[in-house]
C-alpha cells in the first residue's frame, strides 16, 4: 500500500479545518489551503469520514502553520528529525514505521527492532 494514497481518519483534519474557518472566514481559509469554498466546507463539516494522507498533507503544507502530525501522532518524525524506519520481516526491507505497524503492508513491527 502506498503511503500517499492512505486513509487516514477525518476527524482531526475537519476539526482543524472549522478552526482556520472560525478563525479567519472560509474564504480566506480556502486562499489559504488552496482550495475552493466547497471543499473547505465539505472538509469542516465533517461529513466525510476518511480523508487521503495526500490531500491532507499538500493541505497543511500549503497553509503552512501545522504539521501533519500534529494531528496524526503517528507520522511524527523521530528525534533526529528523521522519519522512523524499522525492518519489516514481511516485506523483507527497511520500512516506514507507523507506531508498531509496517507503512506499507500494516504488519506487526513490534518484534523488531528500530533502525533509525
Ligand atoms: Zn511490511
Amino acid at each position: 500500500m502506498s503511503f500517499e494514497c492512505e486513509m487516514l481518519p477525518a476527524e482531526p483534519f475537519s476539526e482543524w479545518m472549522r478552526a482556520l474557518v472560525d478563525r479567519y472566514g472560509s474564504a480566506e481559509a480556502a486562499h489559504r489551503c488552496q482550495l475552493n469554498d466547497r471543499q473547505v466546507r465539505r472538509n469542516a463539516s465533517g461529513e466525510p469520514t476518511t480523508v487521503g494522507f495526500g490531500f491532507v498533507d499538500r493541505v497543511l503544507t500549503c497553509e503552512g502553520s501545522t504539521f501533519i502530525w500534529e494531528l496524526y501522532p503517528q507520522f511524527a518524525p523521530s528525534e533526529d528529525g528523521q522519519p522512523t524506519h524499522a525492518w519489516c520481516k514481511a516485506c523483507k526491507e527497511e520500512v516506514p514505521a507507523l507506531g508498531d505497524q509496517c507503512g506499507w503492508c500494516d504488519g506487526p513491527l513490534s518484534a523488531v527492532e528500530a533502525v533509525a
